[in-house]
């Protein structure tokens, strides 16, 4: 899963929690974070093997302390307390359970694609339902969560019809990212460069996830 978990993000954010969305953007791929810094550092292992699956090069074999389902469930909890706590400290205790279900959501929707690779704890255990080997519904399953999640963004939010058309270009430009990804043919990066992508990619549709909001202020 990839395009798809922003899905997420955008379907929380409501002018009601107010959580910014370029922090449900970081929370929803916060799992994908800590697992590209892990295998920088060396620590958590991933392969690149051309046609692992259909829709994915990614065998990642190794990889307890971002995608159990323990350590997912333990990100998720850290996640809500360090918005609270730490930050926004006049945050609800609603929002930080949302900040919270924006990082396990990573976890439901990985189980969803990957191929039993997710652990339930440390390495053991390993579960996914493995859409990913079915690539033309993987990629549907994207897209349609994707379309919904910023219908539900556009509908719970209230802003301008400017703001509204950079969304939906927004949600545009990373399904084309996602056309990419799934069907474009790529020589295999290695694990590191896997990694170093993933860090410049989730960060700029985060930087773009905060332009998008900044804009909003502006305007009202
Ligand atoms: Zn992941």
């Amino acid at each position: 899963m990839f395009v798809g978990h922003y899905s997420v993000a955008f379907a929380i954010k409501s002018d009601k929690n107010r959580i910014p969305l370029w922090v449900l953007f970081v929370a929803v791929q916060f799992l994908d974070y800590i697992w590209a810094t892990l295998v920088l550092l060396g620590i958590e292992k991933l392969r690149v093997i051309k046609g692992f699956t259909a829709g994915s090069m990614l065998d990642s074999y190794y990889h307890p302390y971002s995608h159990s389902l323990v350590a997912a469930l333990i990100w998720s909890a850290l996640a809500a307390l360090v918005y609270k706590k730490f930050w926004q400290t006049k945050a609800s205790n609603g929002a930080a359970l949302l900040v919270a279900l924006a990082v396990f959501s990573h976890w439901i929707l990985d189980f969803i694609a990957h191929p039993r690779d997710l652990a339930i704890y440390d390495n053991t255990w390993k579960v996914g339902l493995g859409l990913w080997n079915y690539r033309g519904l993987e990629f549907g399953l994207e897209v349609a969560l994707l379309a919904g999640g910023i219908v539900l963004y556009v509908a719970r939010n209230t802003i301008s019809a400017a703001r509204q058309k950079a969304v939906i270009g927004f949600g545009l430009a990373l399904v084309i990212v996602q056309i990419g990804d799934t069907f474009v043919p790529r020589t295999p990066l290695s694990d590191r460069a896997t990694a170093m992508g993933v860090w410049i990619f989730y960060t700029l549709f985060v930087v773009v996830a905060y332009l998008l909001e900044r804009t909003r202020r502006r305007e009202f």
